[in-house]
C-alpha cells in the first residue's frame, strides 16, 4: 500500500454546460435542485431512500430501511418484493402493455420487437421451465448465452422465481466457465448453438460441454436455437429452449422475494487479478437501478435508450435491463461488433431506430476515432439528445471527439463511474444540472459520500490525488463475495478504516469535481513523485497521431520506476525514432518533465480484458522483462502478450 498522496499534473480547463434546450426538459433541471436532493439524501438519507423505493410495487412494506452494521448492510429489511414483477407486470397494468420494452437486432440484421407484454409472457413461461428443470430459490443458475432477447428472459425469469442468475460473458473460455461454475456450484446452464460476431458463430455450446466435463454439479441444460448450426446433443442432460417450453404453460405469478434476497452473483472483469463473484440482493438494487437510471439518463417515456454494454457486465445487468425496464423504457440490444458489415454498424443502428440516449465505453470511442469520422457521417444522428460514457477513465481528446462527431455538440455527455461491486453508477454528471469537464465524472450521486484519502484515511486536500473511498452504505451496494465474507471485509473494507475501498486514485477540484486517476495498483512512483496512469496516457492521446496509450512503471535503479509507454497510432501514421521522440515531448510539453516516457513502444493493439480495458499489470512485467505470473483468463486475445515481448523499445 502506497504511502502518500498522488500528484496531479494535467490541467483542463474546458466547461460545457447543460444546453438551455435539454435542461427545461430535464427531470433535474439546475444546480439547485442537485444540490438540495443531494442535502437531502445525506441528511435523511432513510425518508430520502424511502421515498424512492415507495414509488416501487412491494408485496409487503418494510420495516426498517437500513441496518448498517459495517460492513454488513440490509435495506428494506423486512420488506418483500420481486425484480421481473417491477420491471413486468405493473406496467400490464399501464398503457406501456404495448409499448415496446426491447428492441433487438441480430448481427445478421434482422430484427425483433418485444412489447411488454409481449416479454412478460416469456418471462413467465421460462420461469415455469426453471421450475420444471426442479430450480429452487435460492439456487444459482449460469447463463452463457449471445446477446439476444433470450438473454434477458432468462435473466428476469430467474429473478422471478427467486433463482439468482450468475452470467458469464459469452466470450468467456471454458475454463472461466469451469471456475465460475464450480464456484457456484451450480446445476443448471442456459446456453444457445451459438452467437454471431463479426460473421462467425462463437460456438457456445460446444465451451459449455468442455466445461461441463470438469463440473460435476451440472445436471441440465438448457440450448436456444439461434444460428442453426450443428451440435452435439446429450439427451439425458439438454433440453431444446423451444421443446422445453412448450410443455410449460405461461401462468407464472412473481414470487414475493425477501429484500436481501440474493438477485444475482456477477464476476468482475478482472483488470487487476482473478475475479471477485459480486453478489447483489434485491430490494436495494432494484431502487438503486430504478432511481438512477432516472437521474442520469433523464429517462423518458419517449426515449429510446441504447446501452451498447454486453449483458455479462454489469453495466448490461444495471443499466440494459433492470433500471430500465423498472422505468417502463424501452431498451435497444445488439447482438455482435460494431464493425460488422462495416465500421457504421452502430450508427446504423442509432439511425434506424431513432435511438435518443447512447451510453458506451472509452474503448470504443477510441476504436471510432481510429475508424475514422466518415462512418458515423454517413448516418443521420439527430434522434440523439444525450451520450454516456463507462468503464474506464475517458481521455479529454476522446470525450471531445464524442462531443463534437456523434454529439454534433448538442448533447451533453455523462462520464459515469461505478464498479460491479457499486452495482449503480455513483459519480456523475446530473445532464440537465451538471456542467461537464472533459475527463471528469464531476459530482457524486445523491446518497454517494465519496472522500478522498491518504493511506491512514485522513481526507487530502483539494487539488491532491489519493484513493477514492466511498464513506457511506447504498441501496445497491454488493452485500459480499460470494462463500466468502472474509475476502468481502479484507478486500473492501480493511484498507482504510470505516470506508468501503474502491481501489482507483482520484482528485477534486476547486469545483469539488472528481477527476479518476486509474488505479491505484497501476500508480507510478518516479524518484517521490507518484503518478496516476490517466493523465500520462491523456497526454499521449492528445496527440494527433496517437489512437491509444498505455502507460505503467518499469523498474529503475535510481529513480524508483520510470515511464514505459505503449502505443498505437491512427491507421496510416508512421512509426520510427522520429515519432517516438516527437511523442516524448509532446508529454512533456502537457505536463512536464517528470512524466517523460522513458520507453515507448509502438504496437498494433493493447492487452485489453473481454470488456475492453486495459490491463496494465501485463504490461508492466513486460516492461520490466519478467514472464506474466497472474491470471490472463480474462484476456481479450493472448496473442498480443507475445507480440509485445517480441518487441523490444
Ligand atoms: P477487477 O476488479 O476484477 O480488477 P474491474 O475493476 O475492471 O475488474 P469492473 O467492476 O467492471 O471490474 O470495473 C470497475 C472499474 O472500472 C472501476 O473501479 C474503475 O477503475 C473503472 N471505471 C469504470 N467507470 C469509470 C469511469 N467513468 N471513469 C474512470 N474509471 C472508471
Ligand atoms: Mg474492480
Amino acid at each position: 500500500m502506497p504511502q502518500k498522496d498522488i500528484d496531479s499534473l494535467l490541467s483542463e480547463d474546458r466547461r460545457f454546460p447543460p444546453p438551455a434546450s435539454f435542461r427545461s426538459g430535464a427531470r433535474i433541471g439546475s444546480m439547485e435542485e442537485y444540490e438540495k436532493m443531494y442535502r437531502d439524501s445525506v441528511e435523511n438519507r432513510e425518508e430520502f431512500w424511502a421515498a424512492v423505493a415507495d414509488k416501487l410495487h412491494w408485496f409487503r412494506k418494510w420495516d426498517e430501511v437500513l441496518r448498517w452494521e459495517a460492513p454488513k448492510a440490509e435495506w428494506f429489511v423486512g420488506g418483500k418484493t420481486n425484480l421481473s414483477y417491477n420491471c413486468l407486470d405493473v406496467h400490464l397494468k399501464t398503457w406501456r402493455r404495448n409499448k415496446a420494452a426491447i428492441i433487438w437486432e441480430g448481427e445478421p440484421g434482422e430484427t425483433r420487437i418485444l412489447t411488454y407484454q409481449a416479454l412478460h409472457r416469456e418471462v413467465c413461461h421460462f420461469a415455469n421451465v426453471l421450475k420444471r428443470l426442479g430450480v429452487k430459490q435460492g439456487e444459482p443458475v449460469i447463463l452463457y448465452m449471445p446477446m439476444v432477447p433470450e438473454l434477458a428472459i432468462a435473466m428476469l425469469a430467474c429473478a422471478r422465481i427467486g433463482a439468482p442468475h450468475s452470467i458469464i460473458f459469452g466470450g468467456f473460455s471454458a475454463a472461466s466457465i469451469r471456475d465460475r461454475v464450480n464456484d457456484a456450484k451450480a446445476r443448471v446452464v442456459i446456453t444457445a448453438d451459438g452467437g454471431w460476431r463479426r460473421g462467425e458463430v462463437v460456438p457456445l455450446k460446444e465451451t459449455v460441454d468442455k466445461a461441463v466435463d470438469e463440473c460435476p454439479t451440472i445436471e441440465q441444460v438448457v440450448v436456444l436455437r439461434r444460428t442453426g448450426r450443428e451440435i452435439a446433443f446429450h439427451p439425458e442432460r439438454d433440453h431444446w429452449w423451444h421443446e422445453i417450453i412448450e410443455a410449460v404453460d405461461a401462468d407464472c405469478p412473481a414470487e414475493p422475494l425477501d429484500a436481501e434476497h440474493p438477485l444475482y452473483i456477477l464476476y468482475t472483469s478482472g483488470s487487476t487479478g482473478k475475479p471477485k463473484g459480486v453478489l447483489h440482493t434485491t430490494g436495494g438494487y432494484m431502487v438503486g437501478t430504478y432511481a438512477t437510471s432516472r437521474w442520469v439518463f433523464d429517462l423518458k417515456e419517449e426515449d429510446t435508450y441504447w446501452c451498447t454494454a454486453d449483458i455479462g457486465w454489469v453495466t448490461g445487468h444495471s443499466y440494459v435491463v433492470y433500471g430500465i425496464l423498472a422505468n417502463g423504457a424501452t431498451t435497444v440490444m445488439y447482438e455482435g461488433a460494431p464493425n460488422w458489415p462495416e465500421a457504421d454498424r452502430f450508427w446504423s443502428i442509432v439511425e434506424k431506430h431513432g435511438v435518443t440516449i447512447f451510453y458506451t465505453a472509452p474503448t470504443a470511442i477510441r476504436a471510432f476515432i481510429k475508424w475514422g469520422e466518415q462512418w458515423p457521417d454517413r448516418h443521420d444522428l439527430s434522434s440523439l439528445r444525450l451520450l454516456g460514457t463507462v468503464g474506464e477513465p475517458i481521455n479529454p481528446e476522446a470525450w471531445i471527439w464524442y462531443h463534437t462527431v456523434i454529439g454534433k455538440k448538442r448533447c451533453p455527455i455523462v462520464d459515469t463511474w461505478w464498479q460491479t461491486e457499486t452495482g449503480t453508477i455513483m459519480i456523475s454528471p446530473l445532464p440537465g444540472a451538471t456542467s461537464t469537464r472533459p475527463g471528469s465524472a464531476t459530482l457524486p450521486l445523491p446518497g454517494v459520500v465519496p472522500e478522498i484519502v491518504d493511506h491512514d484515511g485522513r481526507p487530502v486536500e483539494k487539488g491532491k490525488g489519493g484513493f477514492l473511498v466511498i464513506r457511506e452504505p447504498w441501496p445497491a451496494m454488493l452485500r459480499t463475495i460470494y462463500g466468502d465474507d472474509e475476502r468481502y471485509k479484507t478486500q473492501y473494507w480493511s484498507t482504510v478504516k470505516d470506508a468501503y475501498f474502491t481501489g482507483d486514485g482520484a482528485r477534486r477540484d476547486d469545483d469539488d469535481f472528481y477527476w479518476l486517476m486509474g488505479r491505484v495498483d497501476d500508480v507510478i512512483n518516479i524518484a517521490g513523485h507518484r503518478l496516476g496512469t490517466m493523465e500520462v496516457e491523456s497526454a499521449l492521446v492528445s496527440h494527433p497521431k496517437v489512437a491509444e496509450a498505455a502507460v505503467v512503471g518499469k523498474p529503475d535503479e535510481i529513480r524508483g520506476e520510470v515511464i514505459a509507454a505503449f502505443v498505437t497510432v491512427e491507421s496510416g501514421v508512421e512509426t520510427g525514432a522520429d515519432l517516438e521522440k516527437e511523442l516524448k515531448d509532446h508529454v512533456v510539453e502537457e505536463i512536464g518533465a517528470i512524466a517523460r516516457p522513458s520507453d515507448l513502444r509502438f504496437t498494433d493493439a493493447l492487452p485489453k480484458t473481454r470488456s475492453g480495458k486495459i490491463m496494465r499489470r501485463l504490461l508492466r512485467d513486460i516492461a520490466a522483462g519478467r514472464e506474466s505470473a497472474g491470471d490472463t483468463t480474462t484476456l481479450e486475445d493472448e496473442s498480443i502478450l507475445k507480440r509485445l515481448r517480441e518487441k523490444k523499445p
